[in-house]
């Protein structure tokens, strides 16, 4: 058998060795190249100062790459238990450097898990299930704390997702994850992955979002107050936004003359910053004043 560089066997003996087979209800399209995973590894930069949290390692192909890459410590989170024996395996290789936690990572506490490396550089890299990957953004997106507990974000995500990521006003793709990331930070595009990288292949391409939270411009927006005016602007896209935000209490009319936002736009014409205005004029007028 054939062992690579960190005296592991190739992932596809390790799929044999323990039965991994792909299952869809997990969401599993592995990633089996280690050229390719150690590219993803390398886009948040040097990673040899940071503790990475790892969510859906599997058989433990980009789990690897970090460590081999230099990654001070991985913590990683998976769901199937068929995969942890592979990811010990792992973990033994390379000197302990791996944690595996086995369960959820949707209902993970990633502040207690992260807990002992305090003053160390945290970022998470993960190439994600399909099915929770948007759910996963949002949780680790809408923090109470911002700056967040983590340094960056380098995360797999369908082609089609990632654009609605990073897109800008005037575009179809533009809603409510551009306007919640780009509050939150920089993101962009930092691979594009196509289908036939993974086993087995999914239905459509893949690309690689890189986000680096930035420190907020406006302290006194709160998050509530702008997920509700850009839920109720997006939920009729169509619509100008004096019809979109009739849903609020408020007068929209009232709400948009005093956010200075001319009530004929439509949700997609409205840059981040407009939204920030707006949902502090929501917040202001709702109390009353
Ligand atoms: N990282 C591996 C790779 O690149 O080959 C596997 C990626 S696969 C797309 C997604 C992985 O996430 C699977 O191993 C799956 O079992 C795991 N998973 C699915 N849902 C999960 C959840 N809610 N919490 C933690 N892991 C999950």
């Amino acid at each position: 058998m054939t062992l690579y560089a960190d005296g592991l066997p190739p992932l596809r003996d390790v799929i044999k060795t323990y039965d991994l087979r792909a299952k869809k209800s997990f969401g599993q399209n592995f990633l089996l190249d280690l050229n390719l995973t150690g590219r993803i590894a390398r886009i948040p930069g040097d990673i040899s100062d940071s503790v990475i949290y790892e969510v859906g390692p599997g058989p433990g192909g980009l789990t690897r790459a970090l460590l081999a890459e230099g990654a001070s410590h991985v913590v990683a989170v998976e769901m199937d238990s068929r995969c942890i024996p592979a990811l010990h395996d792992i973990s033994g290789a390379y000197d302990g450097r791996l944690s595996v936690h086995h369960g959820d990572a949707l209902k993970m506490d990633e502040l207690q898990l992260m807990k002992p490396y305090d003053h160390q550089k945290k970022r998470i890299i993960a190439n994600l299930p399909y099915n929770v990957g948007t759910m996963l953004l949002i949780k680790w997106l809408t923090s109470d704390v911002w700056l967040p507990w983590f340094d960056s974000l380098t995360l797999m995500f369908q082609r089609e997702v990632a654009e609605r990521i990073v897109a800008k006003p005037h575009t179809k793709a533009y809603g409510r994850l551009s306007v919640l990331s780009q509050w939150r930070g920089n993101a962009k595009i930092a691979a594009k992955i196509p289908s036939s990288a993974f086993t087995p292949p999914p239905k459509v391409d893949s690309a690689v979002l890189h986000f680096e939270p930035t420190k907020p411009l406006d302290h006194t927006v709160r998050l509530k107050d702008l997920e509700l005016v850009v839920q109720r602007a997006f939920g009729q896209r169509r619509k100008m936004l004096r019809a979109s935000l009739k849903s609020l209490p408020v007068d929209p009319l009232v709400l948009l003359e005093r956010a200075d936002i001319t009530a004929t736009k439509r949700a997609e014409d409205l840059s981040v910053a407009d939204y920030v205005r707006l949902a502090k004029t929501y917040a202001t007028l709702r109390n009353g004043s």
